[in-house]
């Protein structure tokens, strides 16, 4: 097992990372830019070494200085959390050459999996439906109009480097086309450095559905159920459930089955998530897989019983998986909220609910600075139930017990989704916020949550 892991993050995954490696014996490596100097998982790491100033390009996606400081400190491993470094095949390939595990599938998955085109192709050559779409990346507008009119609209520009929801533009009309090209491959380019891009059909209303995967070094591929991340704004995800009120036992067979199918084709190892959308009809699509652990994992592991960090770490370190397909329980409801911060600013009062079947990971205390550098993710709130019911009767009261003060956040808006109808009858979709937004907001301003409440 490894001596020393080295945290290439920040915020709550540097935290959940750690809390692991304490739990297993492992010693922490935190590296952190100057605005985290005062961070808890800096604070909580066994050692810390600061990378450099605020910015992320000269701090957290810093690849020569977190390699040196691993080689410096004696790092055996390191753990790019999510974001960040964390499927940047380049970064895993140095690390391979230094000796120094990645903890994460290896460089030449990253890189073919990364590339959403090549996935897509790839994927499509195993037999695992995807969306129908261009065939290849699209070289200039002309090439794009033809496109679009063969599959018909309406269509989606896609960055093939995307993530994040970033550099993604529907497209309803010939008319639109042009801008929504040029827009796409614009933000494309500045926020992946590569602004190729690639048509899919555009999946009116669809779910968004994903499975988690666990793979080993021997060949050993389950997949650990499925999470519903369809309530998203602007392509991010707000809110995450498991299992799915949209799949029954033979459709979660099925589609589990080609999240595998993935997995083998792809010649995947350690944790991934492979993304579908669902449509009205029930048909699935694969979309893209994630080469890394992901922001609402925690469902599954209160779902299943499965640490996914150790499992991580474990299957980096050579171990043989030890869950077997058979054995995986699915049982009861877990739910995430995603708590973000509105503006940056000083917290003046924190509490976080507790109580039965709670969790909260987050790197917030009393006191600490949100900064405005980096994502405004600070905490998630992640409960579990019996049902589907208890899970979002006990979300509510999660939330409600939530006390966040000095940085506004949007707590209220998410108490509000619970309470909306279309969410509690379960038969939702990624249109979800659009269709509803102004209700909720309107909500807000009525101060519908806390009429509730009384
Ligand atoms: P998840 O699918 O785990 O919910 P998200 O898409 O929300 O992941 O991304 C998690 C974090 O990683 C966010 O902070 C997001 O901005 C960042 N991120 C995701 N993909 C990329 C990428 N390709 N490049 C840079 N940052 C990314
Ligand atoms: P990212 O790498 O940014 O996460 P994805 O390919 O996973 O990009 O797409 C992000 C979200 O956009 C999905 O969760 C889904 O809601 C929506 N989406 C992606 N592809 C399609 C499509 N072809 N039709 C409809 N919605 C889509
Ligand atoms: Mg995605």
């Amino acid at each position: 097992m490894f001596k020393r892991i080295l945290v290439a993050n920040r915020g709550e995954i540097a935290l959940r990372i750690i809390r692991c490696c304490r739990e297993m014996g492992i010693e922490t490596v935190a590296v952190y830019s100057t605005a985290d100097e005062q961070s808890l998982p800096v604070m909580l790491a066994a050692h810390r070494v600061c990378i450099g100033p605020e910015k992320a390009q000269d701090s957290y996606l810093n690849q020569e200085v977190i390699l040196e400081t691993a080689r410096k400190m004696g790092c055996d491993a390191i753990h790019p959390g999510y974001g960040f470094l964390s499927e940047n095949a380049d970064f895993a390939e140095a690390c391979e050459k230094e000796g120094i595990t990645f903890i994460g599938p290896s460089a030449e998955v990253i890189r073919k999996m990364g590339d959403k085109q090549t996935a897509r192709a790839l994927m499509q050559k195993n037999q695992v439906p995807v969306v129908p779409g261009s065939p290849n990346l699209l070289s200039s507008l002309r090439e794009a109009e033809e496109q679009a009119k063969k599959i018909g609209y309406p269509v989606l520009i896609k960055a093939t480097a995307g993530g994040g929801g970033k550099g993604m533009r529907k497209v309803f009309t010939e008319e639109e086309l042009e801008k929504a090209f040029h827009m796409a491959r614009a933000e494309a380019e500045a926020a992946f450095g590569n602004g190729e891009v690639y048509l899919e059909k555009l999946i009116l209303a669809p779910r968004h559905i994903e499975f988690q995967i666990l793979a080993d070094n021997y060949g050993n591929i389950v997949h650990l159920g499925e999470r519903d991340c369809s309530i998203q704004k602007n392509n991010q995800k707000l809110l995450e459930e498991t299992p799915s009120w949209a799949l029954d036992h033979k459709l979660r067979e099925r589609m589990g089955k080609e999240a595998v199918r993935v997995a083998r084709a792809a010649g995947y190892t350690n944790a991934g998530t492979v993304e579908f959308v669902l449509d009205k009809d029930h048909n699935f699509y694969f979309i893209e897989m994630n080469t890394r652990i992901q922001v609402e994992h925690p469902i599954t592991e209160l779902l299943c019983g499965v640490d996914l960090v150790k499992e991580q770490i474990r299957i980096a370190a050579g171990r043989r998986m030890e869950l077997r397909q058979e054995e995986i329980e699915l049982n009861g409801h877990a739910m995430e909220c995603r708590i973000n911060a509105i503006k940056p600013g000083k917290i003046e009062f924190l509490h976080f609910p507790a109580g039965p079947r709670v969790r909260v990971d987050s790197h917030l205390y009393n006191g600490c600075e949100v900064s405005p550098y980096y994502d405004s993710m600070v905490a998630k709130i992640i409960v579990c139930g019996k049902t589907r019911l208890e899970t979002i009767r006990r979300m509510r009261r999660a939330l409600e017990e939530l006390m966040v003060e000095g940085v506004e956040t949007n707590t209220e808006l998410m108490y509000l989704v619970t309470l909306h109808p279309e969410f509690i009858s379960g038969n939702y979709n990624t249109s979800f916020w659009e269709k509803n937004s102004e209700t909720i907001l309107r909500w807000n301003e009525e101060g519908k949550a806390s009429d509730e409440n009384t």
